[in-house]
């Protein structure tokens, strides 16, 4: 999508969040999207989270992951220092 189709079209919220969920990784449980997540930490990648999906119901890692989910991936960090 270009910089002038975003601008003519803007997508809603929903719609955006869709298109992301339908092209991410799909994890079913937290502890396999938490191991996935530990990986590419490892591998220097400070910028992503993981994050419950309201489309599919599994788990997803990005960037915009809700409050609850980040408090609680604060506490795994510490965990695995
Ligand atoms: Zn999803």
């Amino acid at each position: 999508m270009s910089f002038f189709e975003i601008e003519l079209d803007l997508p809603s919220r929903d719609e955006e969040r869709h298109w992301a969920c339908s092209r991410k990784v799909r994890y079913g449980h937290l502890q396999t999207a938490m191991k996935s997540l530990v990986e590419l930490m490892k591998k220097g990648r400070q910028d992503l989270e993981v994050y419950r999906c309201e489309y599919c119901e599994g788990w997803h890692i990005g960037h915009k992951p809700n409050l609850l989910v980040r408090g609680l991936i604060r506490g795994l960090r510490n965990l695995f220092g």
